[in-house]
């Protein structure tokens, strides 16, 4: 590429598209490729938030420019939510921002909190917009390692000092992706008391709050007493409700914070379509009947592919959130050599451990977002790979 800024040439290619591209060179020879690699959702938004869209379009009213923090009516349904079910209380005109979709948000947040070379915290491994948004927003990327043996929540003991003294913020991520795990109050307690004690920022994305299992609920960093002081929680539709291509999320906490990143956005964005606003404002105000029926869905096809696994003697644990599960790879393997041998000799896309950093390595990411029977076929074909080493494929 001979045009483009140096953060943009010198960013690694999205990984997801190499993949998409493979994709389509196997279809293209007529092999019929299961993609578990895929964090999206494949079932559909329900149909009372299709039908609010619905009306909401029809009316003109809609079709201007939103405010640019977001229409009263999210904001309040975003607050409304959040005392609800964590018994937090929000201010909607200046904790709660409307986003279009987290991901954007998250990237920023980064770019309105840190100077160039500042330092950014966050989990490896962990998804990689991070890293990548604070390579655009001239920042140094710290990796956090987070390791299966303590439950994957950060240890800080483990940082070194002048990484500390270089970071302005840290970013949690729990439901995790891609390792699915799931905390208690306790963490954020602790990331809470880290933030303030060093002087910096936390920013927890929640964009599985919801998608939780076996009695589990998510907490929020917001319960935690004086969080406010430091910390801002990013919400999703996308996940929880199908929502992906709607783009429609929210970021709350902080009024500082929430200030910082209202500016960025409203010099770069002019916030979500309206009807998609008022539409997610009804998703947030529902009584989550769908999101709990989603979640069984995604229990049943966990099951199904942790059997399938224990019977290839692999030993992932079974998570209580996302819809991911998070294995160790067959011994002798490396997590990209195993993922293209099942690539090659399964026709099944899973996604190397080490795309979300360099912890990652030794694990290999299942997306359950496939219906159960097409899970089962992707195990039946694992099952009868060769052992051994890695072959040059079909
Ligand atoms: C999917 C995902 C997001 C982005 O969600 P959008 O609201 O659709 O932008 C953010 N964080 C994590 C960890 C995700 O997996």
């Amino acid at each position: 590429m001979e045009f483009g800024s140096r953060q943009v040439k010198s960013l690694p290619p999205y990984l997801f598209s190499i993949f998409h591209e493979k994709k389509k060179k196997l279809k293209q020879q007529g092999i019929d490729v299961i993609d578990l690699g895929i964090g999206a959702p494949d079932l559909p938004a329900p149909s009372f938030i299709i039908d609010r869209l619905t009306v909401e379009a029809a009316n003109p009213d809609n079709h201007k420019y939103a405010p640019y923090g977001g229409c009263e009516e999210f904001k309040q349904a975003v607050a409304s939510f959040y005392k609800k079910h964590y018994d937090v209380d929000l201010d909607p005109e200046t904790e709660v921002l409307a986003l279009i979709g987290s991901k954007e948000g998250i990237a920023h947040l980064i770019r309105a909190v840190i100077d160039p070379g500042d330092g950014v915290l966050i989990p490896d491994p962990g998804y990689p917009v991070y890293q990548s948004a604070v390579h655009l927003a001239y920042g140094t990327a710290l990796p956090y390692p987070l390791d299966r043996q303590n439950g994957y929540v950060p240890d800080y003991q483990l940082l070194v000092e002048e990484d500390v003294e270089k970071a302005k913020l840290m970013i949690l991520n729990y439901p995790g992706n891609p390792t699915g795990a799931t905390v208690e109050m306790e963490t954020f307690e602790k990331a809470v008391a880290f933030a303030k004690q060093h002087k910096l920022c936390v920013a927890h994305d929640a964009a599985y709050d919801l998608v939780t299992f076996s009695g589990y609920k998510a907490p929020s960093i917001l319960q935690i007493p004086g969080s406010k002081e430091t910390a801002v929680e990013f919400g999703s539709l996308s996940k929880s409700f199908n929502m992906t291509g709607w783009r429609i999320g929210y970021a709350v906490g902080n009024k500082e914070l929430i200030q910082a990143l209202a500016v960025m956005k409203s010099n770069t964005d002019t916030s979500q379509f309206l009807p998609i606003q008022k539409a997610g404002a009804a998703a947030l105000n529902s009584d989550f009947s769908t999101v709990k029926e989603n979640n069984r869905i995604y229990e049943k096809r966990m099951d199904r592919m942790l059997t399938g696994l224990s019977e290839m003697d692999i030993h992932a644990d079974r998570p209580r959130g996302t819809f991911f599960i998070w294995a160790p790879v067959p011994k002798g393997y490396t997590s990209q050599g195993y993922v293209e041998k099942v690539l090659d000799e399964a026709g099944v896309i899973l996604t190397p451990g080490t795309a979300f950093g360099k912890k990652g390595e030794g694990y290999f990411r299942i997306s359950l977002s496939v219906p159960e029977e097409r899970l089962q076929e992707a195990v039946n074909r694992m099952k009868i790979m060769k052992a051994g080493e890695h072959s040059n494929g079909p």
